[in-house]
């Protein structure tokens, strides 16, 4: 039996998650279900989800497409009270859902919740932007014409949504498209449903009107062409690898859908000769290890000046093999597992094969098994040095906890190396010479540049999004999304001639 989510689940009880179609709660129409487990400890099991097939996609679509009729023309101060409520909903559930997203996707507690408040600091901002104004008044050429522009939904749209921030980044996403009068289909990834029913609960809380937002759980493989090939979806905004928003190139390219991608990073952080060491190293750390090194903006190559190169690499080295890796759950721990057994095998695999072409280790290297991590996904946090750049270890997204020291010589060597990629996700670079800053920040091929911060970290009332392979030269968050979710009409009025 499928259950309405509940608040406080019985202790040891697993439960059966539907999905939430035309304002109901209901299970798969096969009835089909599949199984979610915590990524620290494969015996934990989550729940059950509706394992969706295209029947559901279809009945989801026709909710939406026929909510969008009304939804459309409902006033955006009544949509921005709904975003309003939706929010205070989640932060009186902070801790709650911030614990389930750390059983579900494996980051600590403390992120866990973070990002948690941060869905409802965006719910909160989407509110906002509802209310600013939606398009522009004009001159015109007629003495008496009124010229404006008015910014329009689009329809029924499609997010699709990755694991690595499972109620972040569905917000983000679904709270623009409803905050402009968009209706949505929601295809939140299969490894974190829990966090997708628990943002979708907020807003049906919030009393959302039905069909408006629909949530689909399931493999791709079984619901994702019935959604995206279908005509009345007129816009997916997507967030996830490279491989899967290729393939999304092509359908909405043939079909002219309207798409948005935020894809894969490689991201450099550059470290010159006259940084605070200590704040570089605590920065380069941070970004290359929290969330387990799975944030499409982590840092992967610490582009280093050869003059500190050595002393930087062995004092990195030091504090990544003295981080705390075990349960998300427990307040001490740094570093959790990652998403599931086929990552933790995948990134271990990628670490042997630098190990074998001769690149020199300094810390970590290979799965933990001891201490109850062999119930998880956990791989210790990796740090290699001297990688050649043009390696896979210096090119590659590996998205987990292993970071490259590549030495350069001064800043334009710096420069030409972090944009060697096919990557421009976010960048950083650590200085005290503001010049040196400002030449980085004109040159840098990066969606995202920090000076002295690390790669990761985007605050919502700004654009986010990459450069060259990391996305399709559009923008999420901040005023940006109003691009993509809204399609612009012009206005001429003019008045009837004179009886
Ligand atoms: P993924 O395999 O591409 O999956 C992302 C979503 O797409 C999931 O919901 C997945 O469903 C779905 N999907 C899979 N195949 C599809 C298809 N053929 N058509 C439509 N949807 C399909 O990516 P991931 O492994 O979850 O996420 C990791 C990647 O996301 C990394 O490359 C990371 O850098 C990137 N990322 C980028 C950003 C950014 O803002 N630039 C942010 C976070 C993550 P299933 O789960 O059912 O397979």
């Amino acid at each position: 039996m499928v259950s309405a989510p509940t608040r406080s689940d019985a202790a040891g009880a697993v439960q059966t998650w539907g999905n939430y179609i035309a304002g109901e709660w209901r299970p798969a129409k096969s009835g089909a279900t599949f199984e979610n487990r915590n990524p620290a400890n494969r015996n934990d099991l989550i729940g059950r989800f509706a394992a969706s097939g295209a029947d559901d996609v279809e009945a989801a679509i026709a909710a939406a497409a026929e909510a969008f009729e009304s939804w459309r023309l409902t006033s955006p101060i009544v949509r921005a009270n709904l975003l309003h409520k939706a929010a205070n909903i989640l932060e009186s559930r902070v801790s709650e859902v911030g614990r389930d997203l750390t059983r579900e996707e494996g980051k600590t507690l403390k992120e866990g919740i973070g990002e948690t408040g941060r869905a409802v600091q965006i719910l909160r901002y989407y509110a906002g932007e509802a209310q600013q104004p939606s398009g522009e008044h004009y001159p015109s050429m007629g003495q008496n014409t009124l010229l404006y522009t008015v910014r329009e939904p689009l329809g029924p749209t499609a997010i699709i949504t990755p694991w690595n921030f499972p109620i972040a980044i569905p917000a983000w996403k679904i709270a623009p498209a409803l905050a402009f009068g968009n209706t949505v289909v929601f295809k939140p990834a299969t490894l974190t449903p829990l966090c997708a029913v628990r943002l979708v609960e907020a807003l049906a809380d919030a009393g959302l009107p039905a069909g408006v937002l629909n949530l689909i759980t399931g493999s791709a493989s079984q619901i994702a062409d019935p959604l995206v090939e279908d005509a009345r979806i007129v816009a997916i905004s997507f967030t996830g690898s490279n491989e899967t928003g290729g393939k999304l190139r092509k359908v909405t390219a043939a079909r002219g859908a309207k798409l948005q991608l935020e894809l894969g990073g490689k991201n450099p952080a550059i470290v010159l000769a006259d940084a605070d060491v200590d704040h570089a190293l605590q920065q380069v750390l941070a970004g290359a290890m929290m969330s387990t090194g799975q944030k499409c903006t982590a840092t992967s190559r610490a582009i280093v000046d050869r003059r500190l190169a050595a002393e930087f690499t062995e004092k990195l080295g030091d504090r990544i093999r003295g981080l705390r890796v075990g349960d998300p759950l427990q307040a001490d721990t740094q570093i959790g597992p990652l998403i599931d057994e086929a990552s933790a095998d995948r990134v271990a695999g990628e670490v042997e094969a630098a190990r074998n072409a001769g690149t020199r280790l300094v810390a970590g290297g290979g799965r933990l098994t001891d201490q109850g991590r062999d119930k998880g996904a956990f791989v210790a946090p990796t740090l290699f040095a001297d990688v050649d750049s043009s390696s896979r270890l210096g090119q590659e997204e590996l998205f987990g906890p292993v970071l490259g020291v590549i030495p350069v010589d001064g800043l334009d060597e710096a420069i030409a190396v972090a944009n060697s990629v096919k990557f421009g996700l976010s960048a950083s670079l650590f200085t005290r010479d503001l010049g040196k800053a400002l030449a980085f920040v004109q040159s840098i091929q990066a969606g995202v540049v920090h000076v002295n911060s690390e790669t990761a970290g985007a605050e919502p009332q700004v654009p986010f999004g990459g450069m060259k392979g990391s996305s399709s030269y559009s923008r999420e968050q901040g005023k940006a999304a109003r691009e993509f979710f809204t399609q612009v009409k012009t206005v001429y009025i003019d008045p009837p001639p004179a009886a």
